[in-house]
């Protein structure tokens, strides 16, 4: 018995052991990553003097290629990129996608420290990717840009506006300007709808209320179908757009809807 009993602390305590330098690892991990300019942010090796990242892991990311270049959906294999089944059906009210990356791998690590740690340093990264994955020329083509805005109650609980956060940003690299829009309705959220709820959830969520020049990106950090882009998109035309490009940085593939 007191063998028996004496074995079970020992296990427990080992136990307890080994769940706190998991926790005191991943804790030293997560401080590097975030601490070290210089370093890569996926794999730590040191001279990134020019990006946070080093050639290998930047190669080895998943970027997502090829993609309909109408709304960025991931397309399998490797030949040349082709308007998906949806946008032949019932395209978007955005003209093209630009989302670099899948929503895949370190992908969905780095967003997750941004969006639920708010760690600047994930956001900051998160943005160079962007950057990097866009055509030279894309870069001088928007006039204005609109990030996609949280409801303000949702942002007072939240604390955090990543896409808000992203597009005053993404706005002074670009040296444009970042034109608020409004969200109307606290829409519930789109994660347990089905894709053709998601567009019924969203239809007129959206006002932009200042006048918007011709040629418009619309920002949001995950793309998963393309509804609240489409919704923005829609009031944006009514607010005088007529080109819009839609901008994220990562692109969830159908399958995981
Ligand atoms: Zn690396
Ligand atoms: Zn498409």
């Amino acid at each position: 018995m007191v063998n028996f009993l004496e074995s079970k602390r020992l296990t427990d305590s080992l136990k307890t052991h080994a769940r706190l330098s998991t926790f005191w690892l991943h804790w030293v991990d997560e401080r590097l990553r975030q601490a070290m300019p210089g370093r890569c942010a996926f794999c730590l090796a040191t001279g990134c003097r020019r990006h946070p990242w080093c050639e290998d892991c930047f190669a080895s990311l998943p970027w997502n290629l090829p993609a309909c270049p109408r709304c960025g959906e991931p397309q399998p294999g490797q030949l040349r990129a082709r308007r998906c089944g949806h946008c032949l059906k019932s395209p978007p009210a955005f003209d093209r996608t630009r989302v670099p990356l899948r929503y895949a791998e370190e992908v969905v690590a780095l967003l997750q420290r941004f969006k639920f740690r708010a760690s600047p340093r994930a956001g900051t990264v998160l943005l160079e990717l962007l950057l990097a994955g866009l055509p030279a020329a894309t870069r001088d083509w928007p006039e204005a840009l609109v990030a996609v805005p949280l409801h303000p109650r949702r942002a007072r609980e939240r604390g955090f506006d990543q896409a808000q956060w992203l597009g005053r940003r993404l706005a002074r690299r670009l040296e444009r300007p970042l034109i608020p829009a409004e969200r109307l309705r606290n829409t519930p959220s789109q994660r347990d709808l089905p894709r053709a709820g998601r567009f019924t959830n969203l239809r007129r969520a959206f006002r932009v209320p200042s006048c918007l020049p011709a040629r418009v990106v619309l920002l949001d950090d995950v793309m998963t179908t393309g509804a609240t882009l489409d919704a923005l998109a829609d009031a944006c035309r009514k607010a005088g757009a007529e080109e819009i490009e839609a901008w994220a940085i990562s692109r969830t593939p159908r399958d995981a809807l």
